[in-house]
This record gives structure tokens, sequence and C-alpha cells, in this order.
């Protein structure tokens, strides 16, 4: 890498931790021809921010403003958020007066 290649990716990275204290210095990295999963970006670690977690995690610098946790984390997050939306659902559902169930026709089974 050219010298002034390296400043100018130092110092967008410092910009980054400015913005986004969870970013791991010394990680940024311009993508390779093999790393094709960030599709053209720049990439770069962050750790976790979950407290106690000190999982490293690289990401596309594009997504930092979304991402903060590791993927264990991120999906814990996820499962929580769900159970939370279920809850709140179920207690608005019991707020409302109970519908009266249609009746269903029973089945007429014929014997063959
Ligand atoms: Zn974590």
């Amino acid at each position: 890498m050219k010298p002034d290649r390296a400043k100018e990716l130092a110092a967008c990275e410092a910009g980054l931790k400015l913005r986004y204290p969870h970013v791991v210095l010394g990680s940024l990295r311009e993508v390779s021809a093999r790393e094709g999963k960030f599709h053209m970006k720049r990439s770069v670690q962050i750790k976790c921010t979950f407290p106690g977690c000190e999982t490293l995690r690289r990401i596309a610098t594009s997504d930092l403003a979304q991402v903060t946790l590791c993927e264990e984390h991120t999906r814990q997050a996820r499962l929580r958020r769900r159970r939370e939306a279920r809850a709140i659902h179920k207690a608005e559902a019991a707020k409302q007066p109970k519908k009266a169930k249609a009746k269903k026709a029973k089945k007429v089974v014929t014997p063959v």
C-alpha cells in the first residue's frame, strides 16, 4: 500500500472512531477481491457493545450506524424484541372485548 493511501485510511478510521466508539482502531481495511462479502466497501472491526462482551466482528463501514453487537448478541436482541412484541400484542388482545366466536358448522362424516 502506498504511504499516502495508508495515511488516508488512518485518517478515515480516526473519523469513524469519533462517530462510532465501538470501532477497533487499526482494523480498517480496503476490500480486496477475495473479500467479496463486503461488495467493494471498506470494512472495519467493531467490539461488541454488550456489557462484558469482548467479541470482535468485521462489518462494512456503511453498517457502522446500525451494527453495534456481535452476531450472537444481535441474535439475542432480535429474539428479545420479538418476545416483547408478542407480550405487547397479547396484552392488547386481552384488553379488547372478546368477540363471540362464530360457530363452525359441524362436519358430518358419512360412513363409507
Ligand atoms: Zn457480544
